[in-house]
């Protein structure tokens, strides 16, 4: 039963740029905000190393301590936390339910900010060497690579764009796919086969990533083993650079049978950041995945908030944080009370 201890006027699911704008803006302006932030506190960004994209930071910032200025921005306008994953979601009543174990919250709106997760080879050597030389990102890390050789994993039209756009940095790109044929549109494929300085290594799969320790004491990439798929035979591509690119998977598992998704995952917005369901919004990753970028999934959490500051001024409410019961809990989605 909604309380004045479980109950808010916005709950934000997921910490990473998305989540944490949305806070900032929610709880700026007087909405009473509590954010769930996931085991994986400040996303994505808390796994890398300098962040040189992000504006209004000119030597960069490494990407912890921007997820903990956000984190301290959102926390200074009173959002509260419950550091801990979701692990259930109740969208069609009102108020709208969200559950960590037992605890149930409800919340007038709710903003889904649970990213995506690259998907990796899953080999030992592939993440100990991840942010020193391994990445899912070129747009974020392929300036690291200016005049080097390196290898990008993955036959689709992400690891065609991504080939295509380190060249600009590296001095050769080998594109290693595990079969003959790519996955790519034909204009993808198209663009990548035309280009000087993308070789192939078709009918391949990297077994393991080669290191070395340079006379800085710094671990670095010096190769990768890569495994015929037709012949079995080993081979080594000396490389100091490795981008996987074998997709991503929205964090959506949670939503399953609760909001309308694409047939990949990704939670659909009808228009802004609303879903199909009245109060539900979405911001960042976990809906785009064509930029995939911290400040347009910053950009989002904005957009959202204000959404879903327009939704609550919008409707009637019973001020259930003073009520013991709520007629509200018997109304479904759609209807206001
Ligand atoms: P995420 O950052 O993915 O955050 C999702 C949040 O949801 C996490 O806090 C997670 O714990 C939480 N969550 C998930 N499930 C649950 C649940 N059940 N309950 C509660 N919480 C949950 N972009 C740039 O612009 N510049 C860069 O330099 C850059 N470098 C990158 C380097 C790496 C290695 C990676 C992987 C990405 C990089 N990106 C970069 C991309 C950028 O990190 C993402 O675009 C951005 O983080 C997306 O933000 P988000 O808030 O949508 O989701
Ligand atoms: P994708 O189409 O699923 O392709 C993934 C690629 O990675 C496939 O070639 C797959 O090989 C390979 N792969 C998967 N698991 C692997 C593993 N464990 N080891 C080695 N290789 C592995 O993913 P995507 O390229 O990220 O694209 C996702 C969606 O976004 C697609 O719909 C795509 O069209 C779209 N997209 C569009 C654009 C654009 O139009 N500009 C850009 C990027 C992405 P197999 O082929 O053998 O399965």
């Amino acid at each position: 039963m909604p309380t004045s201890n479980n109950y808010r006027d916005v709950l934000i699911i997921g910490s990473g740029p998305a989540g944490w704008t949305a806070a900032v803006y929610s709880a700026r302006a007087n909405l009473k905000t509590l954010m769930f932030t996931g085991l994986q506190q400040g996303g994505q960004l808390q796994l890398t190393t300098e962040v040189e994209n992000y504006p209004g930071f000119s030597d960069g910032i490494m990407g912890p301590e921007l997820m903990d200025q956000m984190r301290q921005q959102a926390v200074r306008f009173g959002t509260e936390l419950v550091e801990d994953d979701v692990t259930r979601v109740d969208f069609s009543r009102r108020p709208l339910s969200v559950w960590v174990g037992d605890e149930q919250y409800y919340g007038k709106a709710v903003i889904l900010a649970t990213g995506a997760s690259a998907l990796w080879l899953g080999l030992e050597s592939e993440e100990r060497m991840r942010g020193r030389g391994v990445s899912s990102c070129a747009t974020c890390d392929g300036f690291f690579f200016r005049g080097k050789d390196i290898a990008v994993v993955g036959g689709g039209d992400t690891a065609m764009e991504e080939a295509t756009f380190l060249t600009t940095y590296a001095n050769k790109v080998t594109v290693v796919h595990r079969r003959e044929g790519l996955r790519a549109s034909k204009i993808m494929q198209d663009r990548a086969r035309a280009n000087p300085k993308i070789a192939w290594a078709l009918n391949n799969q990297v077994v393991d990533v080669l290191s070395a320790v340079d006379e800085r004491g710094i671990e670095g990439i010096t190769g990768v083993r890569l495994r015929g798929t037709q012949t079995g035979e080993e081979s080594t591509l000396p490389v100091e650079g490795l981008f996987i690119a074998i997709g991503h998977r929205p964090n959506t598992d949670l939503f399953k049978g609760q909001i309308d998704m694409d047939e990949a995952g990704y939670v659909l917005a009808k228009q802004h950041t609303e879903t199909n369901v009245p109060g539900v919004f979405v911001a960042g990753d976990v809906r785009d995945h064509r930029y995939r970028q911290a400040v347009t999934a910053a950009g989002e959490g904005c957009m959202a908030a204000l959404d879903a500051q327009e939704f609550i001024t919008g409707e009637i409410w019973t001020d259930w944080a003073i009520g013991e019961q709520s007629p509200a809990v018997e109304h479904p989605v759609g209807t206001t009370v």
